[in-house]
C-alpha cells in the first residue's frame, strides 16, 4: 500500500533547529507521520513539545557553535532511543553585510553552523546505520542560495551551496549502505531567518512579486517533502535538493 510506505511509526528521529520555525514544522510533521523525535536547540523546546503528544517528543539543549555539540546530540539521541533512522540537519543561521564589511567571524560563525556540523552529525549518524546495517535517511536544510548566489550573504552563500554539494556527496558514499540523503531548499518563509527581509518593504514587496505561487512560505509547507524524503517511499531518491519555493527558482 503506498500510504504506508509514508508511515515513520516506530522510526526514531533527530532533527537540530527544532524550537521554532521549520525545524518545529519539521519536528511536528514527522511526529504526526509517527516518528518518536528528539529535537536539538540552544534555546528551549517547551512550544514543539506542546505541539507533539506527550512522550514522542525529547529536547536536547545544546549549540552548535560549540566544537562538540554533534557528539553530545547524538550520544544522547542514542541514550534515550537507542538509534537513529532518521537525520535532519536543520539549524541553520544567516549574517547579513556588505562584502567589505564582511567579519571572519560572520563568515566563520556560519560556516559552522550551516556546513560544518552538518556534516559531523551526518558523520556520526551514517556510522551508527552503518554499524547497524539499518540503512536510515539524512535530510538536509538547503536553501535557494544552493543554487543562487543572493546578496550581503556571503557566508550563507558558500555554506548553502557547500550543503547541496556535499549532500550528493554523501549520497554517492552512503548509497550501497542503504543510507539517503537529500536535501529540501526552502524558499522565502516565514521565521525569524526572514525577519529583516519582511521588515524591508521594499525587499518584501520585490521579493512577493518574483514568487509564482503569489505568497511566501509557512513551516507547514516544507512538511510534506520531509516526510516524503524521510520515509520508505523515497527509498531509490538520493542525492537531490528539492526546491520546496512557490515556484521562484522556475521563474
Ligand atoms: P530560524 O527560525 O532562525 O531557526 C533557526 C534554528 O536553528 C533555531 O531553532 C535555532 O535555535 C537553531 N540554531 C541556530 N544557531 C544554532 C546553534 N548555534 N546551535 C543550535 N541551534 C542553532 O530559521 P528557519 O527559517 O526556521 O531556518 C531553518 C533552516 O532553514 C536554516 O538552515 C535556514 O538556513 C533554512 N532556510 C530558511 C529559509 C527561510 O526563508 N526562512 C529559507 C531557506 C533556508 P535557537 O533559536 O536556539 O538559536
Amino acid at each position: 500500500m503506498i500510504l504506508e510506505k509514508f508511515n515513520l511509526r516506530g522510526k526514531i528521529a533527530l532533527v537540530t533547529g527544532a524550537n521554532t520555525g521549520l525545524g518545529q514544522g519539521i519536528c511536528v510533521a514527522l511526529a504526526e507521520a509517527g516518528a518518536m523525535v528528539a529535537g536539538a536547540a540552544r534555546r528551549g523546546c517547551e512550544e514543539t513539545a506542546s505541539l507533539i503528544a506527550p512522550g514522542q517528543f525529547h529536547a536536547i539543549p545544546a549549540d552548535l557553535l560549540e566544537s562538540n555539540a554533534h557528539e553530545t546530540i547524538v550520544a544522547e539521541t542514542l541514550a534515550r532511543y537507542g538509534r537513529i533512522d532518521i537525520l535532519v540537519n536543520n539549524a541553520g543561521i544567516i549574517r547579513r553585510n556588505d562584502i567589505a564589511d564582511f567579519t571572519e567571524q560572520d563568515w566563520d560563525d556560519v560556516m559552522q553552523v550551516n556546513l560544518k556540523s552538518l556534516f559531523l552529525l551526518s558523520q556520526a549518524a551514517a556510522r551508527q546505520m552503518i554499524a547497524r546495517q539499518s540503512g536510515g535517511k539524512i535530510i538536509n536544510i538547503a536553501s535557494l542560495l544552493s543554487f543562487q548566489g543572493g546578496i550581503r550573504v556571503p557566508s550563507y552563500a558558500a555554506s548553502k551551496s557547500g550543503v547541496r554539494g556535499l549532500t550528493m556527496e554523501m549520497a554517492n558514499e552512503l548509497a550501497p549502505h542503504g543510507i539517503q540523503v537529500n536535501a529540501v531548499a526552502p524558499g522565502y518563509m516565514v521565521t525569524n531567518n526572514t525577519e529583516q527581509l519582511r521588515a524591508d518593504p521594499l525587499r518584501s514587496r520585490q521579493i512577493l512579486e518574483r514568487i509564482p505561487a503569489g505568497r511566501w512560505g509557512v513551516p507547514a509547507d516544507i512538511a510534506g517533502a520531509c516526510v516524503f524524503l524521510a520515509s520508505a517511499a523515497s527509498d531509490y531518491v538520493t542525492g537531490i535538493t528539492l526546491p520546496v519555493d512557490g515556484g521562484w527558482l522556475g521563474r
